[in-house]
């Protein structure tokens, strides 16, 4: 499999499996807080005979791993905010089985349950970090691609600018479009025009290195971004990139799929829409120049 260079939670969990794991992950921490509630009435009134609660059994339903309906995606499983999840949950289940056990025999002090409710805490947070952490990340990747997006390139800009200003370097930035794309959907369908963006982005992905990202800007238009490379360094690599996408082979052979290039240099001090805008217009050159080519600004 091709890595996917998308900023995502995991490089090795597509979106589906991560939307998946997100939708089953907010159901099982509903029943884990309905299972919360019903340990903090028992722990605090260990008299009260009321079926909201099983005794001790219960304590295994703060395990969140019980409540979901597919294990989580294995890459995810390494992955620093789960395993911070999983240690809080542990440290939770401690303190919870400790303050039944101590309030069953009538002997639970008020620092213990303080623990035991700090621990809720730092789980609850630790399983919202966990949320986000997967959210975000689904909204930077484009669906179509497995790119990340354009509001994903938006805020690595900024980052990229403040770096290249800080660090006194350049990078270079390369607006990408594909040569009379319309034609390859009205000839072929909407769908194979799909697949040869599919294509086109795990072509770019396998052709740059490893520092440089690769955007779906919208469209069929792609945004290179490549940090601390003066302009005169990243021909070489837009040019290689031209030629590995119209080499591309397609299931029919007669079809070429062919991108314009503009690309700018940057040494950060300016505002990043600026430098889109000169990519744009070195993109816009190598269209009204033929298509299949790469032009500066
Ligand atoms: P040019 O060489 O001047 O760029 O010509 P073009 O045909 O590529 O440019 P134009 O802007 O006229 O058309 C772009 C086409 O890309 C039209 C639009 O339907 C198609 N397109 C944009 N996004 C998608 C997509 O996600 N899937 C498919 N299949 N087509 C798309
Ligand atoms: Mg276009
Ligand atoms: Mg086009």
């Amino acid at each position: 499999m091709i890595e996917n260079k998308a900023k995502s939670i995991s490089p090795d969990i597509s979106s589906e499996e991560l939307s998946y794991f997100l939708d089953d992950f907010r159901q099982a921490i509903l029943s884990w807080r309905k299972t919360r509630l019903n340990l903090q009435l028992q722990i605090q009134f260990p008299n009260l005979h009321s079926p909201l609660y099983e005794g001790l059994e219960s304590v295994k339903g703060l395990d969140f791993q019980e409540w979901l309906l597919e294990p989580p995606p294995e890459a995810l499983l390494s992955h620093k905010l789960y395993r911070r999840v999983l240690m809080d949950q542990h440290n939770l289940i401690r303190h919870a089985r400790e303050a039944v056990e101590a309030s069953g025999k009538g002997g639970l002090s008020a620092s213990q349950f303080a623990l035991f409710l700090h621990s809720i805490f730092v789980f609850e947070q630790a399983a919202d970090a966990l949320v986000f952490g997967i959210a975000t990340s689904l909204r930077d990747i484009d669906k179509l691609t497995g790119l990340p997006n354009r509001s994903a390139m938006e805020r690595d800009l900024v980052r990229e600018c403040a770096q290249a200003k800080r660090l006194k370097n350049s990078f270079t930035l390369a607006m990408i479009d594909v040569d009379h794309f319309k034609r390859v959907n009205d000839r072929y369908g909407h769908d194979f025009g799909d697949h040869v963006l599919e294509e086109l982005a795990d072509c770019f992905i396998e052709n740059i290195r490893p520092r440089d990202q690769v955007y779906r800007y919208g469209g069929e238009e792609f945004l290179l971004l490549l940090p601390d490379t003066p302009i005169a360094k990243a021909v070489a690599v837009l040019e290689r990139l031209r030629r590995k996408v119209q080499a591309l082979t397609f299931r029919d052979p007669s079809l070429t799929v062919t991108v314009s290039l503009g690309a700018t240099e940057s040494t950060g001090k300016e505002e990043p829409r600026e430098a889109i805008r000169r990519a744009d217009k070195a993109l816009y050159k190598a269209k009204r120049t033929g298509r299949n080519r790469l032009e500066l600004e």
